[in-house]
C-alpha cells in the first residue's frame, strides 16, 4: 500500500482571511482572541482539507513566518524584542516580525527578511551570536497537536542544520559553532512530541538540494546521528531540487525515512531507490507544489507501478514541497475562461489528486477510472487547444538572430550621439517610474475595471494624474521625467493584460511575506503583442512637458519570474516570446519620438538556480532575452534599466553585457557599500546608484544624498553617474517625495558647482 501525506499548506485562507484579520490587529480594530479565531478556522479547514490522507500535516501553519516560529520554538528570539516587559508574546512576535507591534507602537529593527531559497516567499532571517544560547519553548505546538487528537497527524519543524544556515550571525562567528548547543533542543523536543503519542515527525533540512561545504555536510551527519536516539520516527524532506552530490549522504543518514522532490529530481529516483537502506521509507514528491498545472496522473501511475512493485510498502506519495506556494482554492474562481480553468490545479486540487493516485495504486486504476479518464482528457485538451500553440509566435523566435540581441554600435558611440541628443547635465536626476498611488488613483481604477466609470472619463482621471506629476517633477526641475505610472496595478499584470497567453485569477493569491500577498498571472499559452501597451500615455506625458520623458516598461525576465509558468516547453523558449513582444513595445516608443526607455528587471536575479554551477545556464538565456527585447534601437536611444538589490557582484559582468546604457540599481540602505564592486571591476556604461531609500518614510536630507554620491564618485567618474531614488515611489506619499526629490536635486546642482569650478580653476 503506498501511503499518502503532506508537506504544508497555504496559511492566508482561501479569501486572504488572515491577511485582513492582521493588518485589523495591527491597527488596533479587532483584539487578539478576533486574531486567534481567524487562524484556528485556517488551521481546521487546512485539516478538513487532509482529511482523506494517511498523514495530514501540522505545524506549517503560521501567523506570518515558519522561520520566525521556529525562532520562537527554539527560544532565539533577539534580546533586543525581549526589552519591553509589557509587551504580549503575540506583540513580540510581531515586533521582531516588523519592527512593531501594532501599527502605532513605537519601531525597533525588524528582523531582516530574505528569500526562501528559490521561492518567491520571505523569511526572517534568524540571528546568532557566539553567545546565542537556545532554549525549548514548544507549548505552541503541542498546543496544536493536542487539539487535533484522534487524526494521524504528522508535525513538521525545520531541521537544525538548515535553521543555522539560514541564519546568520551578527559578530562574525560561525553558525555551525552553535550546533553543539543546539541539539539538546532539538533532542528535548522530540521527545516531548513522542510523549504525546506521535510517531511521525517531519524535518525539513532543503539545504541538501544546494551546494554544501563539508562542514555542513558534516552537521547533518551528526545531527542525525545525535537525533536518532529520541524514540520517534523521522522524514527527512528536501525538496526545491536534485540532491546531486549530496545524494548518498541524505540516504545514508539514520533517520526513518527520506522526502524527495520528484518533480525536479525525477532523474534521481532510481539512483535513491538502490542507495536507501531497505528499511527506510521513500517518500516521493510527486505532485508539482511550485506551479498551479494539473498533474498527468495517468503518465505518474505509468511511472509509479514499477516503482511500486519495487519497494511496495515503503513507498509514501506527497506533493513536492509545501503547497505554500502555490494559490488555495481553484473552486472558487468564477472569471477563469473554464477551458484553461479545467488545466489548472490549485492547493485543494493537488490532494485531491494525490489521493487519486494513491487509490490507483492500491486499488488498482478501475476503482478510479472515470477520474483518470478526466484527467487524461483535461491533459490532452491543454496539449492540443487552439489557446497554447500559435504556429507564428514559435516561427518568430526561430528566426531571431545574434544581431537582433546587439545594439549598432559600441557603448562610446551611442553616448556620445545620446549627449547630442538628450544634452543632459552631469549628474542627470530621474526617478524609477512610479508616484504615489493615492487612494483617489486605485478607487478610478476600481471603478473602470467594474465597469462604474466609461473608458472615457476613466482616460481623463489618469491624465490628469499624469498632468499632476509632471507638473510636480518640473517643479522639481529634475531632468528626466517619467509619466508615473497611474494606470498600473501591479508591473507583471498590466503588461500581461496586453499580451496573449497569459490568464488571471481573482483569488490566487500566494503569500509573499507576513500578510502580503501577490496574485501571478498564469502564462498558458504563446505569447504575442495585442495592442500598444504605454504609447498613449507616455505619449500624453511628453506632450505636456521640453523634458525627456522616459519610456516605461517591465521586462520579460520579471515577466517570467512573478508568473506562473508554463511546464509544456523551456523557460528560455517562453521568455524570448515575452522578449518579442515587449521588443514590438520598445520599437514603437522609440517610433512615437520618446527617446529614452527603461525596461525594469526587478525580478532578474531571483530566477537563479540554487546551485551556482546551474546560474551560467539561466543567466544566458535571460539575458540573452533582455538584450533581445532591448537592442533592437538606434543609437540615439538610451535604454536604462532598473534593478530592486544591489548584491549583484557575483553577477556583476553579466549585467554589464546587457549592455543596457544606464542602470539605476538600490544601494541607499547599505551606504554605497555595495558600490564596492566597482573598484575592482570597472562597470563600463552609465549607473543611478540610489540615493534615496523609498522603503522608508524617512526624507533624505541634501548632506546624506551629496555623502553617498561622493562615496560614489570614488568608483565611478563622474560622467557616468545618475541621481535617482532606489525603488518607484508607488507606496510613498507625496508629501514625502517632493521634499525628498527637491534635497536629491540640490544635491546634484552642489555637486555640478563643484565640478564647474574646478574646471574654472583648470582653465584658471
Ligand atoms: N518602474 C517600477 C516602479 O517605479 C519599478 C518597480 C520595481 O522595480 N519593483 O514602480
Ligand atoms: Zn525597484
Amino acid at each position: 500500500m503506498a501511503t499518502t501525506h503532506n508537506l504544508g499548506l497555504p496559511r492566508i485562507g482561501d479569501r486572504r482571511q488572515l491577511k485582513f484579520s492582521l493588518e485589523a490587529y495591527w491597527k488596533g480594530e479587532i483584539g487578539a482572541d478576533d486574531l486567534a479565531f481567524t487562524a484556528d478556522q485556517i488551521r481546521s479547514s487546512n485539516l478538513q482539507a487532509q482529511q482523506a490522507l494517511d498523514w495530514a500535516c501540522i505545524g506549517d501553519f503560521s501567523l506570518y513566518d515558519h522561520v520566525l516560529d521556529t525562532t520562537i520554538l527554539l527560544g532565539n528570539l533577539p534580546p533586543r524584542f525581549k526589552q519591553s516587559e509589557s509587551l504580549s508574546p503575540l506583540d513580540r512576535y510581531f515586533q521582531a516580525a516588523r519592527g512593531r507591534s501594532t501599527d502605532d507602537s513605537a519601531p525597533l529593527p525588524a528582523a531582516e527578511m530574505t528569500k526562501w531559497f528559490d521561492t518567491n516567499y520571505h523569511y526572517l532571517v534568524p540571528e546568532f551570536t557566539s553567545e546565542t544560547r537556545f532554549e525549548l519553548a514548544a507549548d505552541n505546538l503541542l498546543q496544536q497537536i493536542k487539539e487535533t487528537q484522534g487524526r494521524n497527524i504528522k508535525p513538521v519543524i525545520v531541521g537544525p542544520v538548515t535553521y543555522l544556515w539560514l541564519g546568520k550571525t551578527k559578530d562574525g562567528s560561525d553558525p555551525l559553532e552553535l550546533l553543539e548547543q543546539l541539539l539538546p533542543v532539538y533532542e528535548q523536543l522530540l521527545k516531548q512530541l513522542s510523549e504525546t503519542g506521535i510517531e511521525w515527525l517531519q524535518i525539513d533540512e532543503p539545504v541538501l538540494v544546494t551546494e554544501l561545504e563539508q562542514p555542513w555536510r558534516h552537521a547533518l551527519r551528526k545531527s542525525y546521528y545525535r537525533l536518532q536516539s529520541q524514540p520517534i520516527k523521522i522524514l527527512l524532506a528536501t525538496y526545491f531540487g536534485t540532491l546531486k552530490e549530496n545524494l548518498q549522504l541524505a540516504c545514508e543518514l539514520p533517520v526513518s525515512g527520506l522526502h524527495i522532490d520528484a518533480t525536479r529530481a525525477k532523474d534521481e529516483v532510481e539512483k535513491v531507490i538502490d542507495w536507501l537502506p531497505k528499511h527506510k521509507i521513500l517518500s516521493l514528491g510527486v505532485i508539482d507544489g511550485r506551479n498551479i498545472w494539473k498533474s498527468n496522473l495517468n503518465a505518474l501511475l505509468d511511472w509509479l507501478e514499477p516503482i511500486q512493485n519495487r519497494i511496495s510498502d515503503r513507498l509514501w506519495l506527497a506533493p513536492s514541497c509545501s503547497l505554500l506556494h502555490v494559490s488555495v482554492d481553484l473552486d472558487i474562481e468564477t472569471d477563469l475562461d473554464p477551458e484553461i480553468k479545467s488545466w489548472l490545479s490549485f492547493a485543494t486540487q493537488k490532494l485531491f489528486e494525490l489521493e487519486v493516485i494513491a487509490t490507483a495504486l492500491n486499488n488498482g486504476q478501475e476503482s478510479v477510472a472515470h477520474l483518470l479518464a478526466d484527467n487524461a482528457k483535461a491533459i490532452q485538451d491543454r496539449a492540443n487547444s487552439q489557446k497554447v500553440y500559435h504556429p507564428q509566435v514559435h516561427q518568430r523566435v526561430t528566426q531571431v538572430t545574434q544581431g537582433m540581441t546587439q545594439r549598432l554600435h559600441d557603448f562610446s558611440t551611442r553616448q556620445h550621439k545620446q549627449n547630442q541628443l538628450l544634452n543632459l547635465p552631469l549628474f542627470p536626476t530621474t526617478t524609477i517610474g512610479s508616484f504615489p498611488q493615492t487612494k483617489e488613483i486605485r478607487q478610478t481604477r476600481r471603478n473602470f475595471r467594474e465597469g462604474k466609470l466609461s473608458e472615457g472619463k476613466y482616460r481623463a482621471a489618469m491624465e490628469q494624474e499624469i498632468a499632476h506629476s509632471i507638473r510636480q517633477q518640473e517643479n522639481i526641475g529634475l531632468d528626466v521625467l517619467v509619466h508615473g505610472e497611474a494606470e498600473r496595478n501591479d508591473m507583471v499584470e498590466y503588461f500581461a493584460e496586453f499580451l496573449s497567453g497569459f490568464a488571471f485569477t481573482r483569488y490566487g493569491w500566494v503569500q509573499s511575506y507576513g500578510s502580503r500577498c501577490v496574485k501571478p498571472p498564469i502564462i498558458y499559452g504563446d505569447v504575442e503583442r495585442q495592442a500598444d501597451i504605454t504609447i498613449n500615455w507616455i505619449g500624453f506625458a511628453q506632450s505636456l512637458t521640453e523634458k525627456p520623458v522616459k519610456g516605461m516598461l517591465t521586462g520579460p525576465v520579471t515577466m517570467l519570474n512573478w508568473s506562473f509558468v508554463r511546464d509544456d516547453q523551456p523557460l528560455a523558449l517562453t521568455c524570448n516570446q515575452l522578449a518579442l513582444a515587449l521588443r514590438d513595445e520598445v520599437l514603437a516608443l522609440e517610433e512615437a519620438g520618446v527617446h529614452i526607455i527603461q525596461i525594469d528587471e526587478a525580478a532578474l536575479r531571483e530566477g537563479l538556480p540554487l546551485r551556482r554551477a546551474e546560474w551560467s545556464g539561466y543567466l544566458d538565456w535571460a539575458l540573452n532575452a533582455f538584450r533581445l527585447t532591448a537592442n533592437g534601437v538606434q543609437d540615439q536611444t538610451q535604454i536604462h534599466t532598473h534593478m530592486c538589490y544591489s548584491e549583484f557582484n557575483d553577477i556583476i559582468e553579466s549585467i554589464a553585457e546587457m549592455d543596457a546604457d544606464v542602470i539605476t540599481i538600490e544601494t541607499s540602505r547599505s551606504d554605497m557599500a555595495l558600490l564596492d564592486i566597482f573598484e575592482s571591476y570597472e562597470y563600463p556604461n552609465e549607473i543611478g546608484p540610489g540615493v534615496y531609500d523609498i522603503h522608508s518614510p524617512n526624507i533624505p536630507n541634501t548632506e546624506n544624498i551629496l555623502k553617498l554620491m561622493r562615496l560614489a564618485q570614488q568608483r565611478i567618474p563622474a560622467e557616468r553617474l545618475w541621481i535617482n531614488p532606489d525603488c518607484g515611489l508607488k507606496t510613498r506619499q507625496w508629501q514625502e517625495v517632493i521634499p525628498a526629490l527637491e534635497n536629491m536635486q540640490q544635491a546634484a546642482r552642489i555637486l555640478r558647482e563643484e565640478i564647474a569650478s574646478k574646471n574654472r580653476q583648470i582653465l584658471a
